[in-house]
């Protein structure tokens, strides 16, 4: 696997190098506004740690950090108030996905009724 990239921009995101619009922070994951929201809603919550994709997260990460970082998707998922007319999540990782920035992120979409999956 691919070296992680900590000039990627969520890094800096993360650094408060640059600026986002945040909406829910903690010890183990910070969620802002897409700068290009795609649905009504359009939230991304990335890990506080270092890692490329699901895929790396999901095998290289401590069980702390997936715990943390999974409780606090659904907690921006309630703070939206997203959870009771329902959302999407999506998690592009690698190349095939068109993933993008190189620090693992989900897509958290809603406030209004989502068209079917694309391929
Ligand atoms: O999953 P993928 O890597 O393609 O998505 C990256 C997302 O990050 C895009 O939806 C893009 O609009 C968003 N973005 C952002 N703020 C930036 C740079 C990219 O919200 N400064």
């Amino acid at each position: 696997m691919m070296a992680y990239d900590s000039s990627n921009i969520f890094a800096r995101i993360l650094r408060k190098e640059i600026p986002a619009r945040t909406v829910y922070e903690d010890d183990f994951a910070l969620a802002f506004h897409d700068i290009a929201p795609q649905a009504p809603k359009h939230v991304l919550v990335i890990p506080k740690g270092p890692y490329i994709s699901i895929a790396d997260f999901g095998a290289t990460a401590p069980s702390d950090e997936i715990a943390g970082f999974w409780r606090a998707v659904s907690k921006v998922a309630e703070q939206e108030g997203l959870t009771q007319d329902g959302f999407r999540l999506i998690s592009n990782s690698g190349s095939n996905s068109g993933q993008e920035v190189p620090h693992f992120h989900v897509h958290l979409f809603g406030g209004t009724k989502l068209g079917p999956l694309l391929v």
